[in-house]
């Protein structure tokens, strides 16, 4: 047994158990790191994901591994934090016990930073057939996807199935939406057009569709409309004001009772939290997220605190909770860890406070919208701003450095150069299709 093994087994402090390694739990191994606590943090993957870009790796501008960080290259360097990859599955808080698919692990203070997922309204078919993006492995099937329809369109029969390969539907006109449409309108104008001749790219047709009247609804009217503005100069097909009802695969239907023919639909309308069963005491089911205090405890059950995307705090202008962005969870953690060695030493703890430092999202080379306070800008200075705040924010100097070259690369060649196609995207009802039956 390692050294370091047998230092972090006989440490005499409590433990503190940390469910998630996104933006919150990683801020909080990080400020725990040489604090009197022995911390464990469990994840069912084993790296960080930098969500924020995975855009950019589902349309071929970087790779999967620039954005992600293995956590035991995090933690390697500190004496008190180990790590286990497995799934939490239940808590059981009065036993102060967390059971996984890799057996159990007791706590004396339980930290939930589990996220959020596409969250798809009940929608089951929707949930089978539509492309999401909130982990690398989808980014992946979004690449392989879109690359795949590029080239069955070359085999299409006749112009009507040429352009269900190249119709690209993205429901959805929140950052996510709207950087994925900016980007696939780049691609059409580069890639598809100089490196698939014997295809006419105006048959690739992008739509951004939302229920809501105007795109970035959480953005400030003059953001959205700049965004707008772009998103029209590019080529998008902006629908607003448009519900989308079913999706089979082949058909998108309305509500209004048009339809449109598409093979890709990327679901990109809306998150909820990730729960785990035996906290439903602390649960805020319309929210779907954990209801917590302004210490971020989750209501009702003391010693298990959650934070992020899955955390609903009521505070001063954000009633409703915070947004669900990287800056809240950090700042959610950043404090979390003060109050948990606060509390042990028996002082009082600081209620959380949430300095919103504003929003950016890019379209593509040269167009980006920025709200800061009272100021809303667009163009260049927002576009760099946006390139330099995102590196920075990346976990790593590797991984710093990767996506520095990455970017210089495609914004030097005006290509999108990782179109790979290394694993396949089957859809999932073919899958399940093709699967053996147990009885067979
Ligand atoms: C495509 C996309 C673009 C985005 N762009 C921006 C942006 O530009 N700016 C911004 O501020 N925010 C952006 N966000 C939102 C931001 O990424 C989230 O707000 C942030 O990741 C939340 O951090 P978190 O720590 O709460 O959760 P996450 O970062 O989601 O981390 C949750 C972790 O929990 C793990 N986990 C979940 N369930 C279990 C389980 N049962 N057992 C074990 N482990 C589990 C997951 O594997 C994951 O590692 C974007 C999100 C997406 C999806």
């Amino acid at each position: 047994m390692s050294k370091a093994k047998l230092e972090y087994d006989s440490l005499p402090y409590p433990t503190v158990v940390v469910v998630g390694g996104g933006f919150a739990g990683l801020e909080i191994i990080q400020g725990l790191n040489g604090k009197p606590y022995k911390v464990l943090l469990l994840d069912k993957q084993n790296h960080h994901c930098f969500q924020p870009l995975l855009y950019q790796v589902a349309t071929a501008s970087l790779s999967a591994d620039s954005i992600a960080h293995p956590f035991r290259r995090t933690i390697a360097p500190m004496a008190n934090v180990a790590f286990r990859m497995c799934t939490v599955q239940r808590v059981d808080p009065p036993a102060k016990l967390i059971h996984t698919d890799r057996g159990d692990v007791p706590y004396d203070i339980l930290i939930i930073a589990t996220g959020s997922t596409t969250n798809f309204f009940g929608n089951h078919r929707m949930e089978q057939e539509a492309m999401q993006l909130k982990s690398i492995s989808q980014a992946l099937d979004i690449r392989s996807d879109f690359l795949q329809d590029f080239e069955a369109a070359l085999y299409a029969q006749d112009e009507a199935g040429q352009r269900r390969c190249l119709n690209f539907i993205i429901v959805g006109a929140g950052p996510t939406g709207v950087e994925m449409a900016g980007a696939l309108a780049e691609i059409r104008r580069t890639v598809l057009k100089r490196e698939y001749r014997e295809l006419d790219s105006d048959r690739m047709q992008i739509w951004l569709v939302d229920s809501n009247e105007r795109v970035l609804k959480s953005f400030s009217e003059k953001s959205s409309a700049h965004a707008l503005g772009y998103l029209e100069s590019m080529g998008v097909n902006v629908k607003l004001g448009a519900r989308v009802a079913s999706y089979d695969g082949e058909v998108v239907n309305f509500q209004d009772g048009s339809t449109m023919e598409a093979n890709t639909l990327l679901w990109a309308a809306g998150v909820k939290g990730v729960l785990i069963p035996g906290l439903e005491a602390g649960e805020v089911p319309k929210a779907n997220r954990y209801g917590v205090d302004r210490f971020n405890q989750i209501n009702g059950l003391p010693d298990v605190y959650a934070l992020g995307d899955v955390a609903l705090m009521s505070e001063g202008q954000w009633e409703r909770g915070h947004p669900q962005v990287a800056p809240a969870a950090i700042q959610q953690a950043q404090l979390l860890v003060k109050n948990v060695i606060r509390k042990s030493k028996g002082e009082a703890m600081t209620p959380f406070t949430y300095t919103d430092k504003g929003s950016m999202a890019t379209i593509g080379r040269y167009k980006a919208v920025v709200d800061a306070g009272n100021l809303h800008f667009g163009g260049l200075i927002a576009w760099l701003g946006w390139m330099f705040v995102h590196l920075m924010a990346l976990v790593g100097y590797r991984n710093r450095l990767q996506v520095l070259m990455g970017w210089a690369w495609k914004y030097m060649s005006w290509k999108n150069t990782i179109r790979l196609i290394i694993r396949p995207y089957v859809r999932r009802t073919v899958q399940q299709a093709v699967e053996v039956p147990e009885s067979a």
